[in-house]
């Protein structure tokens, strides 16, 4: 699914004219895409002037890319090697505790009919 950087998004509209099934709105002026209505066809990815709609590989990118610069500033701002790795560390942790959560998600779901 597409997903819109809202910071990115300048309130062109260009999106919601393209999307052939109605699926994108403008909410406080950016552009929202409806998951239940969208048909994964790329058009809104295409049209955007300012790249501001991502595929989900670009979207999971640009996550990773958000995650480390988060960790980066504290680790700068923290001197001692030891205080460094426990942060590390404990970062870790918390993703792979939500990597069981969406893991655990994802097999109740499926078991969903
Ligand atoms: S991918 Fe296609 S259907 Fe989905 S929001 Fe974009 S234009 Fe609409
Ligand atoms: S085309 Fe891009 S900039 Fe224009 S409204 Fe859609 S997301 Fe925003």
């Amino acid at each position: 699914m597409p997903w819109v950087n809202k910071k990115k998004c300048v309130s062109c509209k260009k999106c919601v004219k393209r999307c052939p099934v109605d699926a994108i709105d403008m909410v406080k002026g950016k552009a929202l895409i409806t998951d239940d209505k969208c048909i994964y066809c790329g058009k809104c990815v295409k049209v955007c002037p300012v790249k501001a709609i991502l595929k989900d590989r670009d979207f999971v990118e640009l996550r990773i890319s958000d995650n480390l610069k988060a960790l980066k500033g504290p680790l700068s701002r923290n001197k001692g090697k030891n205080a460094r790795k426990r942060m590390i560390k404990s970062r870790i942790r918390q993703l792979r505790n939500q990597q069981k959560i969406i893991r655990g998600t994802i097999q109740e779901l499926k078991q969903i009919k």
